[in-house]
This record gives structure tokens, sequence and C-alpha cells, in this order.
């Protein structure tokens, strides 16, 4: 087999951007050796933030961001005909995440909040997670995304298993490391509601969760009530954090 052919039967891989702050791709960045030896499969040929390579030509496209535009639409669209499996990478993408907060605020309103005194127009959308607008196979969620998880699903990909992300609590990873439940010292954590897959990575560090991984599909909600209550929080508290990264799905439930 010529040197050639072999290339061409990597697998090739695009990571693209959309409105987020590229912190997810910059994760990938930071190559561990177990990525390494994913990427050996691998062709990468297109990465804006790491390759001056650009193609068309690709079978795994990983897209990184919300879509708040229609122009961002029509190009998430055109990446999902050419890609043969489209993956959600990162918060953004997945759940709206932290852009979902411009959900509750007018354009006007958020223009201002953000570029304030800025004169020239500007384009401001309300945010989409991405399977709002194409299909999408795969996600790999968090802000940012870890590199143990990407290295886990695309070998699940590659060997042609796929990736279902965990379904259960941030919880349950945090008991299983022995941590000191963030409630016990006064703090509100959205740990029992999230869904897993972080090995518990704030608690671990003493940070409670803020949902970065998105609800659970089905939250133990009343349990996390009653969790409340014990320890004298109200509802309101918990809301103002389940909006952070969670506002695209909490408002769209309320419209359903
Ligand atoms: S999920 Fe977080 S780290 Fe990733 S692009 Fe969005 S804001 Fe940045
Ligand atoms: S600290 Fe948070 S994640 Fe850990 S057990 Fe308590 S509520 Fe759950
Ligand atoms: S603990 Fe919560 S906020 Fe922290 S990385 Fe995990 S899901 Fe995200």
């Amino acid at each position: 087999m010529s040197k050639n052919k072999k290339k061409k039967e990597k697998v090739r891989i695009a990571f693209f951007d959309f409105a987020d702050c590229e912190g997810c791709q910059l994760q990938v960045t930071y190559l561990n050796e177990a990525f390494l030896g994913v990427l050996e499969h691998c062709d990468i040929v297109n990465f804006r933030e790491a390759i001056s390579e650009r193609s068309d030509d690709y079978d795994i496209a990983f897209v990184e961001g919300s879509i708040t535009r229609e122009h961002d639409a029509e190009r998430l669209k055109e990446i999902r005909k050419n890609a043969k499996i489209l993956i959600a990478y990162g918060a953004c993408a997945c759940i709206g995440g932290i852009n979902g907060l411009r959900k509750k605020y007018t354009a006007d309103e958020a223009i201002n909040i953000v570029y304030a005194g800025r004169k020239d127009p500007i384009e401001a959308g309300e945010p989409k997670p991405v399977h709002d607008v194409v299909k999408v196979d795969h996600y790999i969620h968090g802000c940012p995304t870890s590199n143990d998880e990407l290295v886990e699903a695309l070998k699940g990909i590659l060997l042609g298993k796929g990736y279902t992300p965990p379904d259960y609590a941030v919880c349950v990873e945090c008991k299983l490391k022995e941590n000191v439940c963030l409630f016990e010292k006064g703090q509100v954590c959205m740990g029992p509601v999230t869904r897993a897959g972080c090995n518990s990575w704030c608690p671990s560090w003493g940070n409670t969760c803020y949902g970065c991984r998105g609800l659970l599909p089905n939250p133990a909600k009343e349990g996390q009530m009653d969790v409340l209550e014990k320890n004298g929080y109200t509802i309101n508290e918990l809301e103002q954090k389940f909006d952070l990264y969670n506002a695209c799905k909490l408002e769209a439930d309320k419209n359903e």
C-alpha cells in the first residue's frame, strides 16, 4: 500500500466554531498521550485555532459554539452536509450554554449591556444549541470539555460503537470520590440535577457545580427541593444557578 493511500484511509476530522469563547477547542491543543494515540488514526484537516489547512473533505465535524445568526445556521447546514458524523462539542453547542443568558433580555438590552455606547449595528440573535438547527450524532458536554472524555468518545466513534455521555448525576461521581457535600458547607450545588462525566470536577476542588454539562434527562427535582429546604435555601437561589448554563432549555420548556 502506498504512503498516500494509507494517509487517505485515516478518518478526517474538522473543527468549527460559532458563538463561543473557543475554550473547548483550546482544550484540544493541550494534547495528552492518550489523545496522541487516537490521533494516529486521524487527520485533522480543518482547525482554525491550530492549523492553516482548510478542507471541506472530512468525516467527523466537531462543532463548537451556539448558533445565533441566520448565516451561521446556513454555514452549519453545509457542515452537516459534508460530515458523516457531527459532534456537538462543549456546552455552547450542546445546550446553548452561557450564551443562553441572552434570552433573558431583548436584543437592544443585551447589546447595551455588553457593548455599552457602541453605535454601529450589531447582530444579537437568539442563541440556539446545534441540535435546534441540524441533526447531532454525538454530544461531548462541558465548559470547557475534558480531553479524557474527548478521547473516550473518539475511540468509541472510530470503533463504530458511538459515544453516549453518562445520564446520572454529578453527585454520583462526587460521592465516589468521597468529597464532603458542599451543601454541608452552606453552599448551593447543582450536582444533583446535572449530567455527570466531569468526574465531579468542581466539587472535588471545593467549588459548586454550575450545571455546565446540562440538566439530566430526568432530574430528581423533588429530591433537589428537599435538599434545598433542609439547608434553608429558596428556589430563586437555585434558579439563578440553573440559568447560567441552562437558560436555552429552561426558556424552551416555559414555551412548550
Ligand atoms: S462551552 Fe465554555 S469553554 Fe467551550 S466554547 Fe463555550 S464558553 Fe467556551
Ligand atoms: S457537593 Fe454537589 S455534587 Fe457533590 S454530593 Fe454535594 S450536591 Fe452533589
Ligand atoms: S462539576 Fe458541574 S460545573 Fe463543574 S465541570 Fe462538572 S458539570 Fe460542569
